[in-house]
């Protein structure tokens, strides 16, 4: 940590600026360096980028700060490609127009697989979760991603989510990839309540329009988020599902 902090103090003598005062509110114990209501102790598109980082889940302000000097000390062409590929990224990744997955290409390649099992559609909530199904080489159907799960409380209903457009699928073959109809949807959302409550609805839509329903099986522990389970039980899990009860 010292060595941090004397690199930072270097830094500081860098750009000319007189922080014997903000050195009081940044000491090693404090908040940082800027808090509401005070004058930050960095030059202004410093504490913009700190802020920035911040907010970024999983940063708070003392990471940030760390992340924020390391980007100020390393080479131009290093820093700028970090900026390129954030901005690349916003530009170039969209949703798939048929099941929302993140893509840089329209349809995504796993819509445009002609390999995989166009009759089955593996549902779940966000694109992390059919990385984290897709990382177990297990499945080989199309999924659909819904961009959430049903939360009343939240404000979250059916028409927030991309259910209208899985319905589609359902009922327009030509609105799945090779006009291929859909057999079975399979219900891969998070095991906890929302999810459940979310799967209910889906089901109940889904069997009006006599189209086999299955779901992931419990090897999930309840409350977990599929990202974070390990590879074998989501293999555990796609192998052993069963009809939606
Ligand atoms: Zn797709």
């Amino acid at each position: 940590m010292g060595g941090w902090y004397d690199r930072r103090a270097t830094l500081r003598r860098l750009w000319h600026y007189n922080c014997s005062m903000a050195d009081g509110a940044a000491t090693p114990t404090g908040q940082g360096g800027s808090r509401p209501g005070r004058t930050s102790a960095y030059p202004e598109p410093v504490d913009r980028l700190i802020t920035e980082l911040a907010s970024l889940p999983g940063i708070g302000r003392r990471s940030a700060e760390r992340i924020a000097f390391h980007l100020l000390k390393a080479d131009e062409p290093k820093a700028m490609a970090l900026a390129r590929a954030i901005a690349d990224t916003k530009r170039a990744v969209k949703h798939c127009s048929i099941c929302s997955n993140l893509t840089a290409a329209d349809p995504c390649p796993i819509c445009a697989d002609p390999e995989r099992d166009r009759s089955r559609v593996l549902v779940v909530e966000q694109p992390k979760d059919l990385i984290a199904l897709e990382q177990t080489g297990m499945y080989k159907g199309l999924y659909h991603v819904l961009m959430g799960r049903l939360s009343p409380l939240d404000g979250i209903g059916p028409g927030e989510l991309t259910i209208a457009e899985l319905l589609r699928r359902l009922d327009n073959p030509a609105k799945n990839p090779g006009a291929v109809k859909i057999e079975e949807v399979i219900l891969g959302l998070n095991p906890t309540l929302e999810g459940d409550g979310t799967a209910l609805y889906l089901a109940e839509q889904i069997r009006a329009r006599a189209v086999a329903v299955t779901r992931l099986a419990r090897g999930l522990p309840s409350g977990a988020q599929l990202e974070y389970v390990s590879k074998a039980v989501l293999a555990d899990a796609i192998e052993g599902r069963r009809e939606m009860s």
